[in-house]
């Protein structure tokens, strides 16, 4: 993995910022700190500015795994294009049928966990999220949680910060999501940057020159390219976006006011 801000990539950057690019964003552990309470997780005031700017400069995307109206509501006022939301699943046509399973889950799986100490299930309508934050034994918590899910049948599970999330099989993800988004924008490539494991499903594109995936931390388990250091570089980033669209402005008009 490189570093994304490091002098010798922003070549790259550059590069990226000069086409047609479309701007994905993550929103928890990405454009917001990651806090104790997630209904409490909110932009910093100046990251809150700056990609304001920057959804001036580019078409900008959020694609998160709360549920559209609850990351809609978070990002008011600022001009983004779209908000997906559950993991790239909303809106999404023809997923009715995805509402209904999930619907059919949610008393068996509150039935398993019942006795289950600090384990909550946030029901996101086409995914359910467990979370396992307040559990005292969170690796007991964890498995309990895997088994019940996966006994629920045609599952796929994603790890995040302290939850597990319970997805249809074969449900549209993040990768799918910025690909139709990106088609549907008429851009050519996109910058993506995500901070876990339901992000790891737009790195996985593997579309050198296409696609700058950029994760928020260093792993080398990760199929991301470059990284930022942390959550607070975002406004580093989202200023070298800024930077980068005005320079490009400069540069095409070279004969402007002689
Ligand atoms: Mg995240």
């Amino acid at each position: 993995m490189r570093h994304i801000l490091s002098r010798a990539n922003r070549g790259i950057l550059r590069q990226f910022a000069w086409s047609q690019a479309v701007l994905a964003f993550d929103y928890d552990g990405t454009l917001a700190p990651l806090v104790p309470k997630p209904e409490r997780a909110a932009m910093r005031e100046s990251t809150r500015r700056l990609l304001s700017i920057v959804a001036e400069e580019y078409p900008c995307i959020v694609i998160s795994g709360r549920s559209q109206g609850d990351v809609a509501q978070r990002l008011r006022g600022i001009g983004v294009r779209q908000v997906i939301g559950n993991h790239g699943l909303e809106p999404w046509p023809a997923t009715s049928g995805m509402r209904d399973e999930v619907a059919r889950w949610l008393p068996l799986l509150s039935g398993q966990l019942a006795g289950l100490r600090g384990v909550s299930i946030e029901n996101k309508a086409f995914t359910l999220a467990v979370h396992y934050r307040r559990s005292r034994s969170k690796k007991a918590a964890r498995d309990a949680i895997v088994t019940a899910a996966r006994a629920l049948g045609s599952v796929r599970l994603l790890g995040g910060e302290q939850v597990v999330n319970i997805l249809p099989a074969g449900a549209p993800h993040k990768g799918i999501a910025l690909e139709r988004e990106r088609a549907r924008l008429a851009c050519d490539t996109a910058i993506y940057v995500g901070d876990d494991e339901t992000d790891e499903d737009v790195f996985a594109l593997d579309q050198p020159g296409r696609l700058l995936a950029i994760r928020v931390g260093r792993d080398r388990a990760s199929a991301a390219a470059y990284y930022i250091e942390d959550q607070r570089c975002i406004d580093d980033l989202l200023r070298v976006l800024i930077e980068a669209r005005q320079d490009r402005g400069t540069i095409s008009h070279p004969a402007r006011g002689r």
